[in-house]
């Protein structure tokens, strides 16, 4: 998923970076407050991980700001928000919380605690309590990014299984390319413009023909299972 860290500390900051970079997740970060609102008013990102003592003011106010945003001047004003706060900070905690945050953690926090929470904030931001995303004979595991066909495992990139997590999430509806590709990289990374496609010819090797349909000029959906 594509994830906005706002974290002053470099060093918390790069670490969790290279951390959920090597899950698959594609990362940005700002260090104010100022480059996160920035960010989030210039990009849709699937999470945003926030911390309270920012530099320029406190992150609530981030989030007060984001919660308080008409709809249409934000590219995704539903982001899920799961605060970073000090093991003592119980008050501002409560604060963030009450202000329209979804989750939290407390530092230092361990890798795999956070991941867990994120996961659980895809799903529930999806409609979903199941943590498996099953279409017909096809199971996507996202904790333990293994996917099954028929039982049978199935080897995907982290490309590939990201670009296939979207749709069966997005499911029945279309991503366009650019959604996909939003969903996927950085800001700051080159991308063939055939990349995405790419993807897709893979993975329609590896899973058939059936289960990602194109919608010629639009772009690509999982079709609902039975059909519909
Ligand atoms: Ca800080």
């Amino acid at each position: 998923m594509r994830v906005l860290v706002v974290e002053d500390d470099e060093r918390i900051a790069s670490g969790l970076a290279a951390h959920l970079g090597r899950q698959g997740h594609a990362v940005d970060h700002a260090a104010t407050l100022a480059a996160g609102w920035a960010a989030l008013r210039g990009e849709p990102f699937d999470l945003v991980l926030l911390d309270l003592g920012l530099p320029d003011g406190d992150g609530g106010t981030l989030l007060a700001r984001l919660r308080a945003a008409p709809a249409e001047s934000l590219p995704d004003p539903h982001t899920p928000v799961l605060v970073m706060t000090a093991r003592d900070e119980v008050a501002s905690r409560i604060a963030a919380l009450d202000l329209g945050a979804d989750d939290y953690v407390t530092k230092p926090f361990d890798p795999d605690e956070l991941a867990a929470r994120m996961r659980a904030l895809r799903r529930r931001a999806a409609g979903r309590s199941q943590a498996l995303l099953r279409h017909g004979d096809l199971v996507l595991d996202p904790a333990a990014r293994t996917a099954l066909r028929a039982g049978e495992p199935v080897a995907l990139s982290s490309r590939e299984f990201a670009v296939l997590q979207a749709l069966l999430e997005a499911r029945p509806r279309v991503l366009s390319r650019q959604q996909i590709e939003a969903a996927l990289y950085n800001w700051d990374s080159a991308l063939d413009s055939n990349a995405i496609e790419v993807h897709v010819h893979h993975l329609r090797k590896k899973l058939g023909e059936g289960v990602i349909r194109t919608l010629r000029g639009v772009g690509y959906f999982v079709p609902d299972a039975d059909g519909g």
